[in-house]
């Protein structure tokens, strides 16, 4: 017995091969061990290993399939878990030196949930630190390589995991987005990546960044096996007071390929100016290959997305300096050795433990929080992110889903952008709209560009209407 082709497993695949007993779920976990420490020194794709806790869980797996027990609809699946997302007992560094050591003390609910539907949590991946990057440059121990073209970035910040499913080392991999996180590394490293609904699943365990713009979401390397991931992970849960209680329905069951005469909103703002012209052509075969399936494509306008990357940055660094407040050297983070007072311990401690990138974000977050700029800066933030809300609700009034391309340039080289944090926001332009009004949205392969570059169809979808996103996708895909 042996998994012989462990890079290329889906989770329907691990299935049958679990029940024609061709591998067990102990063997899975050993290869993936085996190849992911193999291959991870090239991609620098995860910053820790749980291979004792895989190992367990496959044990698990093994016991209940020879007892003729369910093992769960993702038994003996390896899964890469973003290093911003706990697990009790491993690590969680978000990628950040002020949490070089720090051990998580519980489980967050969505972990909880795969790992009780038999999934193999194999390792923390990397990605910018405290999530915020849009390259995985900003992670403190290592940049992670796009593994379509080592010499690029995989995208971010949840760049570990998408390379992790690029790369062969994991079917599956948890990502989390705040604007962009997940979508756009999924489009530059090619494969799926999903942003459920705000509240789809539950927050409870992942480490904040903005809290009201912050998700877990999927990646894969097909539409059902994301599909079927999030179906695992969904749900109220009484640990996140702002997870929502909407019926969350079997998405896999929905996957007819039947999308015919949906109707499907091409927004103009998304195919303006700034757009790679080999990406606008991949995401225009994209809709050509939708229309001949049935859809009925309109166009339609999203006339305040030029405010979004401006919102976003004012929103998400306003929440971060609240939410980061808590990493002060006297609770669970390193402290600094160079301190005499106890301010200075602060000072100290969050100088040496806080990256470039986080460092701005604070600083710009209590300026815009503080007396005086707040009226002028975030309250006006907060009225644009209605308007753009409601740009996203009219379209959902006349379309089924709106299709646009999800970043506007393949992966760019490695650093490419690191000196201009406003070239690196760009990346994220088509993306963060969806987390400012709170809807979802899925990143699919379009192609690639003639450099070999993979290109990502993006589908936006209103809330709690993934089953008609995931439904459009995986038509795509197997068209
Ligand atoms: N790239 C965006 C940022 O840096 C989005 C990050 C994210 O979605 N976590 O904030």
């Amino acid at each position: 017995m042996a998994v012989d082709n462990y890079s290329s497993l889906t989770v329907d695949a691990i299935q049958q091969g679990l029940r024609s007993k061709a591998f067990s779920a102990v063997e899975i976990a050993q290869e993936a061990q085996r190849f992911c420490e193999a291959e991870n020194p090239t991609y620098g794709a995860f910053l820790s290993f749980c291979a004792a806790r895989a190992l367990n869980a496959a044990e698990a797996v093994d016991k209940k399939l020879a007892d003729g027990e369910d093992p769960g609809a993702l038994a003996g699946v390896p899964i890469a878990i973003k290093d911003v997302i706990l697990v009790e007992g491993e690590k969680n560094t978000c990628a950040s030196k002020i949490l070089e050591n720090f051990v998580a003390p519980y489980t967050a609910t969505a972990v909880q949930r795969i790992e009780q539907a038999g999934a193999l949590v194999i390792g923390k991946a990397n990605c910018d630190e405290f999530a915020m990057g849009s390259s995985n440059e900003n992670s403190a121990y290592y940049p992670v390589k796009n593994p379509a073209a080592p010499d690029r970035v995989p995208g971010g910040s949840s760049g570990g995991s998408a390379a992790a499913v690029a790369a062969g080392m994991a079917p599956l991999a948890l990502g989390s987005e705040t604007g962009g996180s997940i979508r756009q590394p999924a489009s530059f490293c090619g494969v799926v990546g999903v942003l459920p609904t705000y509240g789809r699943v539950s927050r409870y365990g992942l480490s904040a960044f903005a809290s009201s713009l912050d998700h877990i979401g999927p990646f894969s390397r097909n539409v059902k096996d994301s599909a079927r991931l999030l179906g695992v992970m969904a749900g109220k849960d009484p640990r996140d007071s702002t997870s929502a209680g909407a019926a969350v329905a079997d998405y896999v069951a929905g996957l007819d390929g039947n999308v015919k005469g949906m109707k499907l909103g091409v927004p103009k703002e998304y195919f303006a100016a700034g757009l790679d012209p080999e990406v606008k052509t991949r995401v225009e075969e994209a809709i050509a290959a939708l229309e001949k399936l049935g859809c009925e494509m309109v166009d339609i306008s999203l006339p305040h997305t030029e405010y979004a990357v401006a919102t976003y940055y004012l929103i998400c660094t306003a929440e971060a300096s609240a939410n980061l407040a808590r990493y002060d050297g006297v609770r669970y983070t390193m402290r600094s050795k160079n301190a005499e007072t106890l301010s200075e311990m602060y000072r100290n401690t969050r100088h040496e433990g806080f990256g470039k990138e986080v460092t701005r974000r604070i600083i710009l977050g209590t300026y815009v929080l503080s007396s005086g700029y707040y009226e002028a800066y975030y309250r006006k933030a907060q009225k644009v992110r209605r308007l753009i809300y409601q740009d996203f609700k009219n379209a959902f009034a006349k379309v089924d889903a709106i299709v646009t391309p999800v970043s506007p340039s393949p992966a760019f080289p490695l650093g490419a952008k690191t000196s201009d944090p406003l070239e690196m926001y760009l990346s994220d332009i088509y993306t963060i709209t969806s987390c400012l009004a709170g809807n979802c949205g899925i990143s699919v392969p379009c192609g690639a560009t003639s450099e070999g570059l993979p290109v990502g169809l993006q589908i936006l979808a209103d809330h709690f209407a993934e089953d008609k996103m995931f439904r459009l996708a995986d038509a795509y895909e197997n068209r």
